[in-house]
């Protein structure tokens, strides 16, 4: 199999060796002191600021993204949501279901949030402001930095939904002065889909302390208390938390946070390279490093997809919605090489040989 998909991606070989083992049990120090160890790398990672918490939670990242919703937003706020595509969709679903009031800056398929586009909030009654730093369903890639200036001057809680981009496009938590920044493990951290991770910067975790939940299981607050003992609230997926520790660790040796995100755009860089003579559009106005999303000029997006999985074992990422027909994705993230590019490339070129593509 060789998956160019955004999630589930393929693993390392010492993070599937890890997955094969027995799963231990985890109320014990041992355990504490690799979820410690997971956040303090987690921390770092993100360049979060000084005073900044991590919490891990046993649900995929929507579940994250929902646990945020629902401790950082009351129906006293007003957000605004950044939706180019499906998860911007979803965030604005969420305040939705959530009665939290918001308002949507819609962005066509593709297109890049301006600074022009985005002061036109400027100086009104918001509170918030939700982000999808690569809105994975087009590829497009945010300027943290930009709307975090935007977030200071109008005193907007923000955060930022990085599930895609933690690992290979840059981002500077203190820097950017997010409040929330939340991912998942299987994007560019490349472990088994499970766990989402959710790092609050000093002022969420006092607001997350405060907040009155009506949830359970998705009490951040809660999940701090425990965490201040390297420990979660409930069961969590204690062999993914191991292979995360695995997979950090492994970042962390090669050089870190900087390293990997190099090494994702130029494996990017390598795949933009190959395709620039054949027969497809690249959909992003500002393209980021984890997926190439494309549209075939003259064959069907979807139809492509099926060929390559059925026929050549080759797993590329179909889109969904109104997207189906027109455009898919090619990751970036994951276990995946140059050469691997090249394999791709080559069953692009076949299908195109035999008028397929
Ligand atoms: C994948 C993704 C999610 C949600 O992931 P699930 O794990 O499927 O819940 C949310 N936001 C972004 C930007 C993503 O890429």
């Amino acid at each position: 199999m060789l998956n160019f998909t955004v999630g589930p991606v393929m693993s390392s070989k010492a993070v599937r060796v890890v997955g094969a083992e027995q799963v231990p049990y985890f109320r014990t120090s041992e355990f504490s002191e690799l979820m410690f160890e997971n956040e303090r790398l987690m921390l770092k990672f993100t360049k979060a600021p000084r005073g900044s918490k991590a919490v891990f939670l046993t649900n995929s990242s929507t579940g994250a993204m929902e646990a945020v919703i629902m401790n950082c937003f009351t129906e006293k706020d007003n957000v605004l949501v950044v939706n180019g595509g499906s998860f911007g969709a979803r965030f604005a679903q969420m305040c939705e279901i959530h009665n939290i009031p918001y308002t949507e800056i819609k962005l066509n398929h593709g297109q890049k949030l301006t600074k022009e586009m985005l002061y036109r909030y400027d100086g009104q009654p918001f509170t918030g402001l939700l982000v999808n730093v690569d809105e994975t369903s087009t590829g497009v890639l945010y300027d943290t930095q930009m709307i975090g200036e935007f977030c200071k001057k109008n005193h907007l809680f923000y955060v930022c939904d990085c599930v895609s981009s933690f690992l290979a496009d840059p981002f500077n938590m203190a820097e950017c002065g997010a409040d929330v920044m939340l991912t998942g493990s299987q994007k560019v951290l490349a472990c088994p889909p499970g766990i989402s991770i959710v790092v609050l910067a000093p002022i969420a975790v006092e607001r997350v302390k405060k907040a009155h939940v009506n949830s359970m299981y998705f009490d951040l607050a809660d999940a701090l208390k425990n965490m201040e003992r390297g420990q979660t609230p409930f069961t969590p997926a204690v062999g993914i938390l191991i292979q995360i520790n695995t997979r950090l660790k492994e970042i962390e040796a090669a050089g870190g946070e900087d390293v990997e995100v190099a090494r994702v755009a130029a494996q990017a860089a390598d795949f933009r390279e190959k395709i620039k003579d054949l027969p497809f559009e690249i959909v992003s106005e500002s393209p980021a490093n984890g997926v190439t999303p494309l549209h075939p000029l003259h064959a069907n997006a979807y139809d492509i997809f099926l060929k390559l999985k059925d026929e050549y074992g080759i797993w590329i990422c179909p889109n969904g919605g109104d997207m189906k027909d027109a455009i898919f994705r090619v990751g970036h993230i994951g276990y995946l090489n140059h050469d691997d590019n090249t394999t791709l490339v080559n069953a692009f070129k076949d299908l195109m040989s035999k008028g397929l593509l």
